[in-house]
Parts: C-alpha cells; sequence; structure tokens
C-alpha cells in the first residue's frame, strides 16, 4: 500500500506576512518541502486533494463561540492570545489544516492508504474545547480522532512527543476511556501541564499517560520512557488505530525547546511506534504536524519521520 502525505499552499496563508515576526512561520513548511522534494520516495506518496470541511465536524470538539472567534477574524489581523497572532487569512489556513487529517482518514478507511502524514501548520494540541492558545487555533488531531470515531474506529490511541504538553487535547478527551491520550513532554514548561497525576476523569480514568521529562532530555532518556512505558501502555491500551501529534520541538537545535534530541531520534522512536502499530492495528497510523522551530532539524526530522511511515507503508 502507500503512504498519504498533504501539504496545501493554504497552509501558508496564516501569519504569512513578513512584518510578524514569529517561530511558527510559513518557511517553517518550505524548508520541509525543499527537504522533501529531493527525497527518492517523495513521488511515491499519495497526495489527496484537500476538500471543504463543515463545521459538523468541527462541533463534535470545539464550541460554537470559539469557532465564531475564528469565523470572524477572517479578513482581518489581531491575537487570539499573546502569542498567537491571526492575519486575513489564517482562518482558511486554519479550516484547511483541520481538515487535512479528515482527508487522509477518508483514504485510510478506503484502503488507499496505509498511513499518513499532515505537513500542516497553524499546530492544533493547544487548542481547546473553547480556547485558542501557544500558536493554535483548531486542535487538528482531535478533530480528526472524533471523526475517525464516527467512521468505525472504536478505540483510538494519540501519541504526542511535542516538547509541549498537548493541554487541548487532554482536555478535550479528559473524560473520554476510548481515546487514550498519552504525552512525553518536557516539565516544567509551557503550559504547565501535563503532571503524572493527570489521568483523566470519570470514565476516562486511565485513559491518560503523562511522561514529564526533565530539561536537557535526549535520545536515550526517551528511548528508555519508549520502552518501558510508552510502547506497553499502547499495547495494553490494544488501539484500533494510532495518531501522533508529532512535534519536533524536542530536537537538540530547536530554539524553543530544551531538549536534546536528534534527528536519529526521532527516526528511532518513528521506528518504535511503526513497530508496535504494524502488531497492534495493521499499521494504522496518522500523523500531524506540531511543533518545530529550527528550519533544518525541522526539516530533517520530518524527512527521516516521513522516509519510516513509507517503509512501513
Ligand atoms: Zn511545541
Amino acid at each position: 500500500m502507500a503512504t498519504g502525505f498533504i501539504f496545501s499552499e493554504k497552509f501558508l496563508y496564516h501569519n504569512s506576512d513578513s512584518r510578524i515576526s514569529h517561530f511558527e512561520n510559513p518557511d517553517r513548511l518550505l524548508a520541509c518541502m525543499n527537504k522533501l522534494n529531493k527525497t527518492s520516495y517523495f513521488s511515491s506518496l499519495v497526495t489527496p486533494e484537500l476538500k471543504e470541511i463543515s463545521n459538523e465536524f468541527l462541533i463534535q470538539v470545539h464550541a460554537n463561540d470559539h469557532l465564531r472567534k475564528i469565523e470572524i477574524s477572517s479578513g482581518k489581523r489581531g491575537y487570539f492570545d499573546s502569542d498567537t497572532p491571526f492575519t486575513e487569512k489564517s482562518y482558511t489556513a486554519a479550516y484547511c489544516a483541520a481538515n487535512s487529517g479528515i482527508v487522509l482518514a477518508d483514504y485510510l478507511i478506503d484502503g488507499k492508504i496505509k498511513n499518513g502524514f499532515s505537513l500542516l501548520r497553524p499546530p492544533g494540541h493547544h487548542a481547546g474545547h473553547n480556547k485558542i492558545m501557544g500558536f493554535c487555533i483548531l486542535n487538528n488531531i482531535a478533530i480528526s480522532a472524533r471523526y475517525l470515531q464516527n467512521h468505525g474506529f472504536r478505540k483510538i490511541l494519540i501519541i504526542d512527543w511535542d516538547v509541549h504538553h498537548g493541554n487541548g487535547t487532554q482536555e478535550i478527551f479528559y473524560k473520554d476511556p476510548d481515546i487514550f491520550y498519552l504525552s512525553i513532554h518536557q516539565f516544567p514548561f509551557y503550559p504547565m501541564t501535563g503532571l503524572p497525576t493527570e489521568k483523566g476523569e470519570g470514565k476516562g480514568i486511565g485513559a491518560t499517560l503523562n511522561i514529564p521529562m526533565q530539561a536537557n532530555s535526549g535520545d536515550n532518556s526517551y528511548f528508555t520512557q519508549f520502552k518501558e512505558l510508552i510502547i506497553p501502555s499502547i499495547e495494553r491500551f490494544n488501539p484500533d488505530i494510532i495518531l501522533i501529534s508529532a512535534g519536533f520541538d524536542a530536537h537538540k537545535h530547536d530554539p524553543l525547546g530544551g531538549m536534546e534530541i536528534t534527528t536519529k531520534g526521532f527516526e528511532k522512536i518513528t521506528q518504535m511506534i511503526m513497530e508496535s502499530a504494524m502488531s497492534i492495528c495493521d499499521g494504522k497510523v496518522l500523523s500531524f504536524l506540531e511543533g518545530g522551530y529550527d528550519l533544518t532539524a525541522l526539516a530533517e526530522s520530518v524527512e527521516t519521520h516521513i522516509a519510516v511511515l513509507e517503509s512501513f507503508s
């Protein structure tokens, strides 16, 4: 089978103005595309077209007020929160980013791809039910998880290895026993959530697992956590599909994160997840870009991440 890949020029619309100096900018995706275009496997990736997305799927994750706030930002510029600026067409970029996961899900359901990656922006994992924050407008991975739940996938596991805790994703699924949220992140660090004591609520108790890591943790510390805690947890939960919040800001060269993961390290943790996915859910994995702010480190890490996905498809 094949690996799906989504990139859209529309992802570049968000904060596309060079007057806005921000780490989360269109150059991130352009650096990745530049790198990917030179790979031997790039032409073999399946590249579905984005379609219009209706609010039908978004309201299963976000409050009406949240969606309204984004809609009325169209054609304007300003700040959703102190570190989340928007420009005239951020609305379009955010809706396309959310849509990309749904399009990949449809391809996976139809058997056209085995796994997939969306090279999207703006990222999503800090966006809560009714909160725009931390560069995130719509929670892309959460929207896809709910969509998959509505399309025959009962148990879904989200692994989030962005250097920041995905507080938005955790909040959205905190009471849901069928969507397991597993995060490994730097702590103490923005957004200051993600303690091991945060384990879910009500029926969702036990379906949230937080693994805080000290600053300066590198490949070996991460490999140990994957081997001893993360992979066994995935096997215990036994999901029908695995979704990855793939942030690459725990890279040693990242200007925002304080971790020491190498590009090879990201290759290895992708391999560990894929090997586990092959035995648990027939290799069904969809991956979503989150953070990653050093252009070279990001492009190399994304390239190696997709190469591993492709090798398992
Ligand atoms: Zn991050």
